[in-house]
Order: C-alpha cells, then sequence, then structure tokens
C-alpha cells in the first residue's frame, strides 16, 4: 500500500479538530512514543494526536481516510509485539486522554469506560464496592483499550478466561470515521455474527474502540494462594494436568523457577518467600465461603505431595497473598533487568503438552548455549520463554534468535500450540502467524481486514497475513 506523508496542512487540520495543545510533531512526541515494550523496533510517528473524546476520534479517521494516512491507536504502549508503534508512519492516535469512568450498573454488573481507562483505575474502582473484574494481566498500567485491542490475558484465565469474555459493548469508530455500537448489556445472545468478538483482539487494525461495557463478578471473600515447591520443574509442570483431571478449579497455576525468582528480587528488591527449590508451583483459589475454598486448596495440596512436592505454603492473609504476586508480577521487569537485550515468546499449548515444550526449551539453551528463563500460566498452558542476549555480538545475536524462534515455534506447532496466548501478533510475530494459518484462514483474514479497512489505514503491517 501506498501512503501519503503527513503535510503542514494536514497538522493545520488536525489542530483544528484536536485543538493545538494535544497535536505533537518532530522533537515536540516524546521519546516514549517511538516504541513500545519491544526491544529494537523504533520508530517515531509523524504526528502525534491525543483525542479526548469520541467525535475528534472520528473526525481524525474521517480526514486521515481521505487523505490515505495511516493511523496507529495508542492507548499505554506496554504493548509486547510492537503493536502500537507508527511502523509506516502517519498519525498516531494517542486513547490515552479519554479516561472516564462513565458508569457502574450495579443492576446489571457492567462497568461502562472509556478506552484510557487503566487496568488498575478500574481494580481500584470496583474492589471496594465488592466487584471484580475478573482479566488479570501483569500490567497493571496498559489501558482497557489495549486490553481488549489485544484481548489480554493474565494470571485468571484458568478459571475466569480472558478479556473476551468480559467484553460486552463496544463504540468503535471505522477507518472512514463513522461511529458504531456493537454488542450490548444483555448476558447472553445468538444474534448473528458476533462483530464484538472479532474487534476484541484486533489489535488496532480493525477499528478504534472509545467506549467498552465490560461484565463483573461478585468480589470473592476468601482468596488463599499455595506456593509449592517441586524438586524440579518438570514434576512442577507434570502435576498441573492431574490436578485439573481431578476436576479442582484453581483461579491461577503458575510455574516459577529459582532464576526468575533471584531476578525478580533483584529487581524489587524485596525477598520472595522461598527460594530454596528449583521449581515452584503457585497456585490461588478464590470463593465465597471459607469452606469451599479451604477444602479446594487441602486437596489441592495433597495431591501435590502425592506427585513429589517438597512442601506446600499457605498464604491466607491478604499481606502474605499480595507479597507473593507482586514478585510474581515482576518477573518479566525483573528478567530484563538481569540482560541486555532480550526477545520473548509468548506461545500456548494444549495443558498436556506444556511438560514437554519446555523440556524442548532445555535442550534449545544447552544446543545454543544462551539463558532463556521462562515462567507463566501452567494452568492454561501460556509459557513465556525470554531468549538473553547477555554479551552476544550483534552478527551472533540475530542469528541464534533466529534459529531459536523458529525452532520453538516450529515445537508449539506440532504440539498442537499457537503463536500467541495473550501478546497479540504486532509486527513481531507476523512471521510466525503466517506460517500457523492455513490458506482459508489467510483468505478470511485478509477479507475481513478489506471489509473493515479498504485502504489499509488502520496500523497497517500489523497482524493481517
Ligand atoms: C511488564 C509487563 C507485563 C505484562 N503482562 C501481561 C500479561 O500478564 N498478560 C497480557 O495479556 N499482557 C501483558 N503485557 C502486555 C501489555 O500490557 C498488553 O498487551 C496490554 O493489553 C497493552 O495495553 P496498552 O494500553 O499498553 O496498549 P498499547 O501497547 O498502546 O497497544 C496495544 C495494541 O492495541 C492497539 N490499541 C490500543 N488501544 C486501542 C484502542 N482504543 N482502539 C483500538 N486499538 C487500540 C494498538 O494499536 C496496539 O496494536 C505485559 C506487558 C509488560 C510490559
Amino acid at each position: 500500500m501506498r501512503y501519503n506523508k503527513v503535510t503542514p496542512a494536514d497538522i493545520d487540520r488536525l489542530k483544528k479538530i484536536c485543538g493545538a495543545g494535544r497535536v505533537y510533531t518532530g522533537g515536540k512526541i516524546h521519546e516514549d512514543y517511538s516504541h513500545d515494550e519491544l526491544h529494537g523496533l523504533k520508530q517515531y510517528p509523524e504526528v502525534l494526536v491525543e483525542a479526548l473524546s469520541t467525535e475528534e476520534v472520528a473526525a481524525v479517521m474521517k480526514y486521515a481516510h481521505e487523505k490515505n494516512i495511516p493511523v496507529t491507536p495508542r492507548g499505554q504502549g506496554t504493548g509486547l509485539v510492537g503493536g502500537a508503534v507508527c511502523t509506516r508512519g502517519g498519525i498516531m492516535l494517542s486513547l490515552a486522554k479519554m479516561n472516564r469512568i462513565l458508569e457502574l450498573d450495579e443492576a446489571n454488573m457492567t462497568l461502562t469506560v472509556e478506552p484510557g481507562v487503566l487496568l488498575m483505575e478500574i481494580i481500584d474502582y470496583v474492589t471496594p464496592r465488592g466487584l471484580l473484574y475478573p482479566p488479570d494481566p501483569g500490567e497493571k498500567s496498559a489501558t482497557i483499550g489495549g486490553n481488549i485491542s489485544t484481548n489480554a490475558g493474565g494470571m485468571r484465565a484458568v478459571k475466569y478466561g480472558t478479556t473476551r469474555d468480559y467484553v460486552l459493548a463496544l463504540e468503535v469508530v471505522l477507518a472512514d470515521g463513522t461511529v458504531l455500537e456493537i454488542g450490548s448489556k444483555v448476558v447472553k445472545t445468538s444474534s448473528g455474527y458476533s462483530l464484538r468478538d472479532l474487534i476484541v483482539g484486533s489489535e488496532g487494525t480493525l477499528c478504534v474502540v472509545t467506549k467498552a461495557t465490560v461484565k463483573l463478578v461478585p468480589l470473592p471473600e476468601r482468596v488463599v494462594s499455595l506456593l509449592i515447591p517441586f524438586p524440579d520443574l518438570q514434576k512442577a509442570i507434570r502435576t498441573v494436568p492431574k490436578l485439573i483431571s481431578a476436576k479442582q478449579v484453581p483461579t491461577a497455576v503458575e510455574f516459577l523457577e529459582r532464576e526468575v525468582i533471584l531476578a525478580a528480587e533483584d529487581f524489587l528488591g524485596k525477598k520472595f518467600p522461598d527460594k530454596s527449590a528449583d521449581a515452584y508451583l503457585l497456585i490461588s483459589f478464590d470463593g465465597h465461603s471459607k469452606e469451599y475454598v479451604d477444602s479446594m486448596y487441602r486437596q489441592v495440596a495433597d495431591l501435590c505431595l502425592e506427585e513429589g512436592a517438597d512442601d506446600v505454603l499457605i498464604s491466607a492473609t491478604p499481606e502474605r497473598h499480595e507479597a507473593i504476586w507482586s514478585a510474581r508480577g515482576a518477573f518479566l521487569e525483573g528478567i530484563k533487568a538481569s540482560t541486555t537485550e532480550l526477545d520473548e515468546c509468548d506461545v500456548v499449548v494444549p495443558r498436556d503438552r506444556v511438560a514437554d515444550f519446555l523440556l524442548f526449551i532445555q535442550k534449545l539453551k544447552e544446543k545454543y548455549g544462551i539463558r532463556m528463563p521462562c515462567f507463566g500460566h501452567a494452568g492454561d498452558g501460556n509459557v513465556h520463554v525470554y531468549a538473553l542476549r547477555d554479551d552476544l555480538s550483534d552478527g551472533k545475536w540475530n542469528s541464534v534468535l533466529e534459529a531459536v524462534f523458529g525452532e520453538m515455534y516450529a515445537e508449539s506447532r506440532r504440539l498442537g500450540g499457537e503463536v500467541s496466548g495473550e501478546h497479540g501478533i504486532g509486527i513481531a510475530k507476523r512471521s510466525y502467524l503466517l506460517q500457523d494459518l492455513c490458506d482459508g484462514e489467510k483468505t478470511l483474514m485478509r477479507g475481513i481486514k478489506e471489509v473493515f479497512d479498504p485502504k489499509h489505514i488502520l496500523n497497517p503491517g500489523k497482524v493481517v497475513p
């Protein structure tokens, strides 16, 4: 696709739409807007526009459509796949300042928000009201618009599912500036194709999300976490499918290795409750009665001990719970701080193949001689593997990375897995998605893009194969 460059006349028009104070060019664009959290990809937008209303978003899109200028929607830029980077130049459309909580509807258990509301703001708003927004991605400073656009996952997916399961209605602006209301507050629907589900996870390539209504649930009264040391990672991971087939319903099942715990301790400057073992399962349970939660965690604790766990450490107070889970939330930052550069893989495999996938990673580490710490959501099969550069030269790093990633994605495919469990495709994982999809799927995806955005001005070069 050929696009037009942004001209001084375009800048004037954007200033008329949004006001001069929210349109930035050249040196006025902060460095943060040249990248997201993907390493090694940097590209400034030609112009950064901060929208305050749906009307402004619609007017910007209508103008960009007429002028054939690419537009990249942007939340907080915490994405890990280059999705919010203007790789084809054009307009970066920031939704971060559309950040009002619009309505709490307790009768329907819904919350309606603008796209720039942060996940942490939703948590702070609903928790004191005895409500829970269940999706729980690690980065709480991400926007809800970003979470919806990447179908963010997180720790509680085992029991509660991911962002898509909580989105009821969306207001969106199409590529030509048309505003649509999609979905409603109803609990169930069988009313034609679900455009809402298609838009969730579309990474800003189909439309711009300008309002969302999400589903809430009652806040569980009791939450208990178990930190379970195992002599090795294989023993820990092979316990998880047994726990699931024993019909237990944990809220989260994470696996941790000592190497990652040490990196998080260094990063946070705080001690983890235990680091005597090579590997751990971190399992949490929630519910509305003490009897229900306690009987479930006791059965799981017994099962883990039968399967070879060294011990079971119980944290039933909010403080201990918080200490463990805040350390878990810092794993990625801890790993980052321990090396010069990294690249990550976020594959998801069937739950009973996680152990096989991790054995394969062990072999890769040995074959290529690099550090590859992992952690992840053992309960839902989503594994985060990090290839660390340390002191490798440019040439060596690039060749090792290509080989390691090629092998990892091929193995995940062989095990029945998919490219991304929660971080999305963006630009970084596009070539791997391409290898995974059959011709029919590619044709459908390209056709969908064409219907929503015939000029391909929305986030060009991302996702669509
Ligand atoms: C330390 C760390 C931990 C993380 N942990 C998790 C985790 O546990 N689970 C998880 O799923 N992710 C995780 N992430 C990734 C990231 O936080 C998510 O992808 C998040 O959803 C991105 O939100 P954002 O507001 O930063 O969006 P951005 O990075 O700004 O954008 C992400 C994508 O969404 C599009 N987009 C943003 N807003 C809109 C909108 N309003 N309309 C249309 N398109 C839009 C962008 O174009 C881009 O393609 C983590 C990231 C970090 C840095």
